[in-house]
This record gives C-alpha cells, sequence and structure tokens, in this order.
C-alpha cells in the first residue's frame, strides 16, 4: 500500500477514510485508508489520495466506517425464502418434507421472481455480496430460471449459481425410514430434489451455463444434493463437468446424525465413510465443498485435506435442525479450507453472516472445550475469503487489494456496538448483529447506500411478496397437513437414529 499518492487517473469512486480490513494488517486496529475504485474493480488503496480537480469521481466520507470485504454466503437456497418464520425446531429428517416437498405444487413465475428478490434484498442489506444459490428447481422450466436470472440481475448481488440435483429418492437414503414407514405412504417420502425423470444434467447445464455466462456477476456451481442421494454415475458425470469447466461443486455431507449412520450401514467396503468412498471413487476434487460436515470422523477431515476439497459451515440451520455442532476445531486444526453459509430460509431463518460468524466462534469452544486460538478473525476469514475461495473466485473475491473486485460493505461505528472501539474484528464478530450495515457495494456499484436499496425500489419488493403469500400460504398449509399424519412414524424413525449405535460422538450428543 503507497502512503499518498494521485488517485489512479480511471477512478470512478473514492472510499475516504475509512478502517479497511486490508489483508496483512492488523484487524483488531485496522488502517485508515483510501480506496480507489475503478469501474468494477478496486484500482489502488492508499492512506491519502490526492484528487485531480478534473477527475469526476464519486467521494463517499468513509471516516467513522469500517470497510470490510463483502460477505460470501457460501450456502444458501432461494427456493424456500417465503416459508422464513413457519417452523420450530424440527429433526433435519422431518424437516425436509416440508422445505422441499413431493409433489411440489406448481409456482408462478411471479412467485420465482419476488423469492429470489426478497432473498437477495436480506443477504445484501446484511452485508453480504456474494451468495452461493443452490436451488431446487424442479419440475426445471426455462421461465422460472429466467425469473430467477433476471432477478438477480435486477438486484445486483453477485451469485454463484447451482441447481440441486440427484438421482435417488429420500427413502433409500434415511436410516429406518422403510422399514418404520407403512408401503403406501413412502410415495409420500420423497423430496423435491429427486427428480422421478432422469435428469439430463449436461443439457440443463450446458444450456443454462450459457445463459447465465451473458449475465454479470453470475457464475456456474454444481449442486449435487447429496453424495448418498447420487448415483455413481452421476457423481462422476459431475466432477467431469467441474474439471471440464473449473467451477465448483456445493453438496450436503453429514449434516444430521442419521446421515451419517446410513454411512456406516450401507458402505461397509469403505468402513462406512462416504468421503473415502468418493475419495475411492476418484470424485474428491478440490472443486467441491461440503455444506455441513457435522458428523466427519478425523480420518474423512484428513482425506479432505489430502484431496483438497473444503467444507461449509452453517451453525445456525445445525441446531434449529437438532443435527449438533461441528468439530469447528478439528477443522481448523486440520487447514481445510472453511466456508461459513446460512442455509434455507425455513431452518435459519435469518441471512445473517454476523450471527453466523458469533455462533462459529462461540461454537468453535463448545467443539472442542479445551483452551484454543482466538476466534473472531477465523470466523471473518470464513465469512469473506473462506467462502470466495470455495467458489474458486478466491483470485478476485474476499479480500480488499488493487485488481479485485470492488464488493464491499461499510459498517456506520456511530452506534453503541462500536463505543468504545477496542477491537474491530472481535466487535463484528461478537457485537455487531447487521444495525450498522450501511453502503454495499457489488461490483463497484452501490448496490445499498444509506441502508437503501438503489437498484429496485424496496418496497415493490414487498409487494411483490405480498401478492404471492396467499397461494403459497395455501399450498404450505397442505404441506404441512400431509407432514402432520406422518408425524407418529417420524417420531419413531428420529428415536431409532438417534439411538443407534454409532462409532463417533459429536456435542452435544456426548453422554
Ligand atoms: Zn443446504
Amino acid at each position: 500500500m503507497s502512503d499518498t499518492g494521485t488517485i489512479p487517473p480511471e477512478t470512478t469512486l473514492l472510499l475516504k477514510g475509512g478502517q479497511a480490513f486490508t489483508p496483512g494488517t492488523d484487524w483488531h486496529d485496522p488502517p485508515r485508508v483510501d480506496i480507489a475504485i475503478a469501474g468494477d474493480r478496486i484500482a489502488g488503496v492508499a492512506a491519502d489520495y490526492r484528487i485531480d480537480g478534473r477527475q469526476a469521481v464519486e467521494v463517499i466520507d468513509a471516516r467513522d466506517h469500517l470497510i470490510l470485504p463483502g460477505f460470501v454466503n457460501a450456502h444458501y437456497h432461494s427456493h424456500d425464502v417465503l416459508a422464513k418464520g413457519t417452523l420450530e425446531e424440527v429433526p433435519l429428517e422431518s424437516w425436509r418434507l416440508y422445505a422441499l416437498p413431493p409433489q411440489y405444487p406448481p409456482r408462478s413465475s411471479e412467485e420465482f421472481y419476488a423469492r429470489t428478490l426478497l432473498g437477495a434484498l436480506e443477504c445484501l442489506r446484511s452485508g453480504m455480496t456474494t451468495i452461493q444459490d443452490m436451488l431446487t428447481l424442479y419440475p426445471y422450466e426455462d421461465r422460472h430460471m429466467d425469473a430467477v436470472m433476471a432477478a438477480y440481475e435486477k438486484i445486483g448481488i453477485r451469485v454463484v449459481f447451482a441447481l440441486q440435483y440427484a438421482d435417488r429418492k429420500g427413502i433409500e437414503t434415511i436410516p429406518f425410514w422403510k422399514d418404520t414407514f407403512p408401503q403406501e405412504l413412502h410415495p409420500l417420502l420423497s423430496t423435491a430434489a429427486e427428480p422421478e425423470r432422469k435428469l439430463d444434467l449436461i443439457g440443463h447445464f450446458e444450456t443454462t451455463r450459457l445463459k447465465a455466462a451473458q449475465r454479470p456477476r453470475v457464475s456456474w456451481a454444481l449442486g449435487p444434493s447429496a453424495p448418498e442421494r447420487c448415483s455413481l454415475t452421476l457423481m462422476q458425470r459431475t466432477i467431469e463437468l467441474a474439471r471440464r469447466y473449473d467451477i465448483p461443486v456445493y453438496t450436503h455431507i453429514y449434516e444430521s446424525r442419521g446421515m451419517a449412520l446410513q454411512a456406516r450401514l450401507t458402505l461397509p467396503e469403505y468402513s462406512g465413510l462416504l468421503i473415502r468412498r468418493l475419495a475411492e471413487e476418484g470424485v474428491l476434487d478440490p472443486r467441491l465443498n461440503f455444506a455441513h460436515s457435522v458428523w466427519l470422523s478425523p480420518e474423512e477431515i484428513d482425506l479432505l485435506v489430502e484431496h483438497g476439497a473444503g467444507v461449509v459451515l452453517n451453525p445456525q440451520g445445525n441446531l434449529k435442525m437438532k443435527c449438533g455442532i461441528p468439530p469447528i476445531r478439528m477443522l481448523q486444526d486440520s487447514g481445510v479450507r472453511v466456508g461459513l453459509g446460512c442455509d434455507n430460509c425455513s431452518c435459519s431463518d435469518a441471512q445473517n453472516m454476523f450471527v453466523a460468524m458469533k455462533l462459529f466462534a462461540l461454537l468453535a469452544a463448545v467443539s472442542d472445550p479445551t483452551p484454543g486460538p482466538p476466534q473472531a478473525i477465523a470466523a471473518l476469514r470464513a465469512a469473506t475469503e473462506g467462502g470466495a475461495d470455495g467458489a474458486r473466485l478466491g483470485h478476485a473475491l474476499g479480500r480488499i487489494a488493487t485488481g479485485f473486485k470492488a464488493d464491499l460493505t461499510l459498517i456506520d461505528l456511530k452506534d453503541p456496538s462500536w463505543s468504545p472501539m477496542n477491537s474491530a474484528a472481535r466487535q463484528l464478530v461478537h457485537i455487531e448483529a447487521g444495525r450498522g450495515v450501511r453502503h454495499v457495494i457489488v461490483d463497484g456499484k452501490m448496490v445499498v447506500r444509506d441502508r437503501q436499496l438503489t437498484t429496485v425500489d424496496e418496497t415493490t419488493i414487498y409487494d411483490a411478496v405480498k401478492a404471492v403469500m396467499p397461494e403459497f400460504r395455501r399450498d404450505f398449509a397442505t404441506i404441512s397437513a400431509r407432514v402432520a399424519k406422518l408425524q407418529p412414524w417420524l417420531d419413531r424413525a428420529h428415536q431409532q437414529i438417534m439411538t443407534a449405535e454409532l462409532d463417533i460422538e459429536r456435542l452435544p450428543f456426548r453422554s
């Protein structure tokens, strides 16, 4: 970083005098800097830039602000944005029947558009500049895909987009379900991520990817729902495509005790370890990101490190879905890549990275109660660099440095959370809850200015949501009534999952 100088000639926006988390500086007391933005990139960072009077530069007074790289929400699903606040704590296996019901009633394009905008709005207003949307779009229709893409383009957030898919039915992949539920109820137990028809993955990917490639701020990823829900052929095709296009893959693994138990029961040839199965099948790859990873064994963590794969932790949803606490300290000690996400709106409810970071930092202590390293900076890094690296965009996102994308969040420090400021990193993780997010810049544009979205009138988003809610509420009530009828069997199966012997323990389940 230069001390002073003339502003780069192509500068369009100058953030003046904010405290910025630039790489290599003290994140407890970040230096005051000027950040010059030219178009969609950071053109330079200096202690004090002089502006040539002839330049047309917008200057933002960033004194009394903290400037951080925009958060990367590395695991998110826009398909149940409208279901926020609908459920109390529910075991994961039961929750899937609410969030991704079978025979998913057809949705309107208006609903797709409204919910995508609403989810993105919440993310932007809490300082996220990139989201990884792993969308269940089933049955697939071009007009729905177009509505989603149009919403993202309009609102101006950056998206790493993946369709979620699988080719095995849920009932075949959850322990005890097949034997517990009467045969006639089985058709009610699959979820929308498991298509009835043979998914033409390559066809979908290549046509939709071409569309996505023409859109700014959209990059493509692949989203096999979970390895146990995908045949070997499907996983192989996924990894083959990921390698051919060098794009990331997002999948769910070991979110619940039941998912780990399923691996132990069905994979004796791999010592019951799903990650070992993937390694031996040749599909464990640096492009893979494993959402949740709550029930990984130490041997599997070593395999992730060996193959360069990463994890994305979602502490809010893990607690609400009764899944447990990931082995955060063990993951950190291993050096595996860690990102942070806020997952579904019906299981995490809040798309809020401040909550995710705070839980990450606090649960690290619970995952291993012996004294360990400080966690605030680790949480911040996971919420920014970790997510960017997992998306294979670490060369352009997640850091404040010359040449990187101008994706930045400014936190207003004139707030009780910040008085006195003893540590920027600790107060951001342990005190700030999102109230301070004042400006959000994506691709060099002020997408949120003074806490207001600039790209879309926020009122029109709330109105559009209101308009589609009667239909959504009616369908959700039908789905809820259907799940309620299954409750006695769901409870029995859950009880079996929680009491069956498993050769690995995770807090808070340790006795
Ligand atoms: Zn998820």
